[in-house]
C-alpha cells in the first residue's frame, strides 16, 4: 500500500486538484484507492461529489476519537474511497494540543488498513500544522505540486526541512517522491528557468542523507485548463466532468508515471543509509529559500 501526503503550505498550487483527480486516474487504471481529506475547508470532500455537512463522520472523528477509518470513508465511485473533512476538522490543532503522541494518531489507525487499498492519498491543508504533520508521520511518500512561477521555490526549504525533521523525528521511512508542476503555462520561459533550478537541485541533493535525495520531478506538467477549475463544483473527477480534455490527459499520464515508480525511488533513503533515530543528519548545502 503506497502511502502518499500531498502537500504544499502555499494554497492554490493544486493539491486537491491533485489529489483528487489522480486518486481518480488511479482508480480507473484498477487501482484501489482511498483519500483522505485532511484540510478543514473540506475541498477534496466537496470535489469527489460528497457535501461536507458536519453531521457525517469525518477525519475530525478519526483524529479526536480514534474512530476506525473503515466507519469514515465511503465509496465514491468503483475502486474509489473517501474519508471526508469538514469544517469541524479546524478546530482539531487546539483540542489535540494537550494530546501525547498527537502527531501519529492517523498512522496507528492507517495501520489497521495495510491491504485494504493500494495507494492512499493524503490532501493536505496549506499549513504544517499538526493535521500536515499526521499526514507525514502516515505517509512513506510526499508528492509537492509546484506551480512554477519565480516564487514557486520560495518556501520549499521549509517545507522540505519539514519532511527532514519528521522523516529524523517521527517517521524514518518518509520520502519526497514526487514533485508535480500544476497549472503549467505551456508558453513562458519562466516555468522553463523555475524547472532548470528545480533540477539542479535536485541533483545537488542526490547522495546526500535527506528524504528528498531521489525525489522525481515527473515529466508530465499539468497543463492549466479551464475544465480543472470547473469540475469540483459539479461534485466531479476529470473524468466523469470531461474525460477527453488537457486536464484528464494530464492526469492520466501523471498517473502512469506514479504506477511506473520503481520500489528504489519508494524508499530511497533507506537503500542509501538507514536513517539512526538519534543521529544527525547532514544536510545538503544550502535549501532554497
Ligand atoms: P490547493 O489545494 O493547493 O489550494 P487547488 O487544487 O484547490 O489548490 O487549486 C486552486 C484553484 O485552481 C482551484 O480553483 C482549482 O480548481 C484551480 N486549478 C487547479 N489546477 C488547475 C489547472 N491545472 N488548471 C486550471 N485550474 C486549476
Ligand atoms: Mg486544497
Amino acid at each position: 500500500m503506497r502511502r502518499i501526503a500531498i502537500i504544499n503550505q502555499k494554497g492554490g498550487v493544486g493539491k486537491t486538484t491533485t489529489a483528487v483527480n489522480l486518486a481518480a486516474a488511479l482508480s480507473r487504471a484498477g487501482q484501489r484507492v482511498c483519500v483522505l481529506d485532511l484540510d478543514p475547508q473540506a475541498h477534496a470532500t466537496t470535489h469527489l461529489g460528497i457535501e461536507p455537512d458536519g453531521k457525517a463522520p469525518s477525519m475530525y472523528d478519526v483524529l479526536i476519537d480514534s474512530k476506525p477509518l473503515s466507519e469514515v470513508r465511503r465509496q465514491v465511485e468503483d475502486h474509489l474511497w473517501l474519508a471526508g473533512s469538514d469544517i469541524n476538522l479546524a478546530a482539531a490543532e487546539v483540542e489535540l494540543a494537550g494530546v501525547v503522541g498527537r502527531e501519529v494518531i492517523l498512522r496507528d489507525l492507517l495501520q489497521a488498513d495495510e491491504g485494504a487499498f493500494d495507494y492512499v492519498l493524503m490532501d493536505c491543508a496549506p499549513s504544517l500544522g499538526v493535521l500536515t504533520l499526521n499526514a507525514l508521520s502516515a505517509a512513506t511518500e510526499v508528492f509537492i505540486p509546484l506551480q512554477p512561477h519565480f516564487l514557486a521555490l520560495h518556501g520549499m526549504g521549509k517545507l522540505l526541512e519539514t519532511t527532514a525533521l519528521v522523516a529524523k523525528r517521527i517517521n524514518p521511512l518518509l520520502n519526497v517522491t514526487g514533485i508535480i508542476f500544476c497549472l503549467y503555462e505551456t508558453s513562458t520561459k519562466l516555468a522553463q528557468e523555475v524547472e532548470r533550478d528545480l533540477e539542479g537541485y535536485l541533483e545537488k541533493s542526490r547522495g546526500a542523507s535527506v528524504p528528498w535525495n531521489k525525489a522525481q520531478l515527473f515529466q508530465t506538467r499539468i497543463r492549466r485548463n479551464i475544465k480543472l477549475a470547473e469540475c469540483p463544483s459539479f461534485g466531479q473527477s476529470i473524468f466523469a466532468y470531461a474525460p477527453t480534455c488537457h486536464g484528464a490527459e494530464d492526469y492520466r499520464a501523471l498517473a502512469e508515471e506514479v504506477l511506473a515508480q520503481t520500489p528504489t525511488v519508494m524508499s530511497a533513503r533507506v537503500a542509501i543509509s538507514s536513517p539512526e533515530p538519534t543521529g544527525e543528519r547532514s544536510e545538503p548545502a544550502g535549501y532554497p529559500k
